[in-house]
């Protein structure tokens, strides 16, 4: 058992499911088992292109129908992170009890941005993006990374596949007017790790070193160890990724979130999933993911996944 978030309804959910619902701090259901627009998702099956690459793909859960839809050029999201070089008290790795999360003290001075609707009657939410087209005038904003973590296995299947680790960078939507006057807009990026035969991957090393084995517990990054998220993501040439209008994966499971999962993974060797994995035992919790259908019903490879999770009698 878990404390409760301030005021909501505790997270001790059950193997049946039977404890999904619950209330926020404010008294409002969460939206985990009655939204129409939960996260994660399986991504379905993508066109190919000519060149054999899959193609982006735009609104998978709009009214469109089945068909991809490339997302044109100029309206791309664009990435860019510099270092974040830790100073021995700037960078926190953290643990708490769900994740193991990568906060920072210091200005990161992130260049993220979104091609959003320039006319104001269509800017009311930042997932107003998925319903343009190239044509559409587009402003650019920006996106601030807030904190990354991470999720063993992953949440989002790729066709049907898991990976054994998935980040996911949140970042809070700036610079959109419907966004200030909500309290704040949320897209949360998702990059999808498989195992890899060469070894470690050396951009997780200094946040795996850091990594608090028990729940509460707060590390600092080493002094001159740096993070290099720009990195750990797929190479410029290989961005292309789906996006949706999604929701948080925990409760209170809060929709209008914008989504974007890369499609091609990074690597990870066994033995960091296995360091991952001795983390979330020593919080004497287990992380059991399940598939649950989307409540739509009509597509059917869309599917919401769960982690559920399991306090054992510690
Ligand atoms: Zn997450």
């Amino acid at each position: 058992m878990q404390a409760p978030p301030k005021g909501g309804t505790p997270w001790n959910w059950g193997f049946a499911g039977d404890d999904w619902n619950g209330v926020d701090a404010s008294g409002r259901p969460w939206r985990c088992l009655s939204g129409l627009r939960q996260s994660p998702i399986n991504v379905p099956p993508l066109s190919v292109r000519r060149d054999g690459l899959l193609s982006s793909v735009l609104n998978l859960l709009g009214s469109g129908g089945d068909e991809t839809n490339e997302i044109p050029r100029n309206l791309r999201t664009s990435w860019f992170y510099p270092r974040l070089v830790s100073n021995g008290s700037n960078v926190e790795v953290i643990n708490n009890g769900h994740t193991i999360q990568a906060e920072w003290l210091s200005p990161f001075a992130a260049d993220v941005q979104i091609a959003v609707p320039a006319l104001q009657f269509n800017t009311a939410t930042v997932t107003a993006v998925l319903s343009m087209d190239a044509y559409d005038p587009a402003v650019r904003v920006r996106a601030t990374p807030l904190q990354f973590h991470f999720h063993a296995t992953s949440e989002h299947a790729l066709v049907g596949r898991y990976f054994p680790l998935e980040m996911h960078i949140v970042h809070r939507v700036t610079g959109l007017p419907a966004c200030d006057a909500a309290g704040g807009c949320i897209m949360v990026t998702g990059v999808l790790f498989e195992l890899g035969s060469g070894g470690d991957n050396p951009l997780l090393e200094a946040i795996w070193e850091a990594m608090p084995l028990r729940e509460g517990a707060i590390n600092f990054l080493r002094a001159g160890a740096d993070i290099r998220l720009g990195d750990l993501l797929p190479p410029l040439s290989a961005r292309n990724y789906v996006t949706y209008e999604g929701s948080l994966t925990t409760p209170p499971c809060s929709e209008g979130l914008l989504w974007h999962v890369f499609l091609q993974p990074q690597t990870i060797s066994q033995a960091q999933v296995g360091v991952y994995g001795t983390c979330d035992k020593a919080t004497g919790d287990t992380y059991i993911c399940r598939l649950r259908p989307n409540k739509e019903g009509v597509r059917v490879w869309m599917v919401s996944a769960a982690c559920l999770r399991v306090t054992t009698a510690a």
